[in-house]
């Protein structure tokens, strides 16, 4: 029987080595729950790196053993992978270019080899699990030219690929001079998935004027078949985001929490550190607000989360000075002895806590530049049982389209940010309600289990579709 193979840069678990053992802590991410009914069942697998750079054989024979158990097989990368492949063109030209940040797009043809070989050694990888017959299912931006790979390979297999991160216009994706190449990779695949129809949009444009290949209603003709490229926006676990927030421990945080901070309001912001987050621009408007605003001295505060990343890349650390800058500045010239501004949080927190950070915010600020779904914002609607709260939401995040009864902001329109602020601060809880109700029931009907059902029978289908025309 035919097996399903899901494919990633990462896998699914964090690695790591204590005692001279390694512990494998499988990812609680909604994306591995979502694809778990999936490579958990029968033959199936889970395809990718682990996380860690490992060049001893044995050490490497103990992870395969032990992934194995899990579902899930290795591709070993080494340092040099890492820093050319993983950090270089992944992160320092896909991810500023597909964001539109082409200030920081690095063109670096060493990284663009690594690119290619790292896509070979995971088509290698997988050719040694799959079958002809089989389904493989490739994610994200690191792994472009990989369906193209496989397709020679296995030419009869089902091959999908999702991307995660925004699909830029034409005009930026032509400005990459490995762009043809990287557009014929993708076009390997029977389905290709976007967040939102502007990336689909935006996709089938520059396959039309870079590849040549003409396309009709979502369905790109390639020389010896079809490929179906649309929308399918993910959704969360939303059911486990509604059981933590009304569980004891949640309360028993919140109410612990609400002791230190008072009665005030709180607005919450929790992004990992990223120039395409809008991190800066949201302090601006904060300290606008209070500005403007006497009248919310002492009764409002901003409770910022910032999870660590890529904070060696020095437009990372930049942006992070830029921040403890601008943090320090406004609680600076705000604070009093007894209220901040800014409680400003530069780690990760546990579960159960973002979930009281979620339960008790009189407002959710998430005004990305950029952002291929944003999952923060859909966190939050669905903890807040007592359908109380207001969403603030950048018009840049994909998950705009879906949550169209959240405050839409332009986040580079610092007024009104402030404004909107404001409005929410003094929104009736009436409003609030009928808000709230409305974007639950959309990412309720919509999470992420039934993203993969849907994703999973368009592929079926399309693959059937190609069958009646040959
Ligand atoms: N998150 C987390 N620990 C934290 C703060 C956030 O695990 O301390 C999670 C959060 O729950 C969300 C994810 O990080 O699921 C961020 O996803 P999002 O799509 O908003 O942004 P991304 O980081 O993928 O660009």
């Amino acid at each position: 029987m035919a097996k399903t193979i899901i494919v990633s840069n990462r896998l699914p678990i964090s690695l790591r080595h204590r005692n001279g053992k390694f512990e494998f802590k499988p990812s609680a991410g909604g994306l591995a729950t979502g694809l778990g009914s999936i490579y958990k069942s029968g033959e199936n697998i889970w395809i990718g790196w682990p996380g860690n750079t490992i060049e001893d054989p044995e050490q490497r024979a103990e992870i395969i053993l032990e992934l194995h158990e899990l579902k899930m097989a290795p591709v070993f990368l080494s340092k040099e992978d890492v820093t050319k492949f993983y950090e270089g063109f992944s992160n320092e030209t896909l991810w500023p270019a597909f964001h539109y940040f082409t200030q920081y797009i690095e063109y670096n043809p060493d990284h663009w080899e690594s690119y290619r070989e790292v896509n070979r050694k995971f088509c290698d990888a997988i050719l040694k699990k799959a079958d002809p017959d089989d389904t493989i299912w490739v994610h994200d931006y690191q792994l472009l030219l990989l369906p193209q790979m496989l397709r020679e390979a296995l030419p009869n297999a089902t091959i999908a690929f999702f991307q995660h991160i925004p699909f830029p216009s034409y005009e930026i994706m032509r400005m990459i001079p490995w762009r043809q190449q990287l557009l014929e990779g993708v076009c390997g695949a029977d389905l290709i998935g976007f967040h939102t129809y502007d990336d689909m949009r935006h996709f089938l444009s520059a396959v039309g004027r870079i590849t040549g290949l003409s396309s009709e209603s979502g369905y790109i003709q390639a020389e010896n078949r079809i490929i179906n490229v649309d929308s399918f926006p993910m959704g969360i676990d939303y059911g486990k985001f509604v059981k933590q927030a009304k569980s004891k421990k949640t309360q028993n945080i919140v109410k612990n929490f609400r002791n230190q901070v008072g009665d005030q309001k709180l607005i919450l912001t929790i992004d990992r550190l990223d120039y395409s987050k809008g991190i800066p621009q949201r302090i601006h408007a904060f300290h606008d607000l209070l500005k403007d605003h006497k009248e919310l001295h002492g009764k409002v505060s901003m409770i910022m989360i910032v999870v660590p990343s890529r904070d060696k890349v020095k437009s990372y650390k930049e942006l992070r000075e830029e921040i403890d800058l601008l943090v320090g500045r406004i609680n600076a010239e705000y604070s009093t002895l007894n209220w901040v501004p800014v409680h400003y949080f530069y780690r990760s927190f546990p579960f159960e806590e973002l979930s009281a950070f979620y339960s008790m915010s009189d407002i959710a600020l998430v005004t990305p530049l950029r952002d291929g779904m944003n999952l923060v914002c859909k966190e939050y609607v669905a903890s807040r049982g007592d359908q109380g709260g207001v969403l603030i939401l950048s018009e840049m995040a994909g998950a705009s389209k879906e949550l169209r009864d959240a405050f839409l902001v332009n986040p580079n329109d610092r007024e009104g940010v402030k404004t909107a602020i404001h409005q929410g601060l003094t929104l009736d809880e009436s409003e609030q309600k009928t808000r709230m109700a409305s974007m639950q029931e959309v990412l309720q009907r919509y999470d992420i289990f039934q993203w993969v059902k849907v994703f999973m029978d368009r592929l079926e289908h399309v693959k059937s579709k190609q069958n009646e025309l040959t």
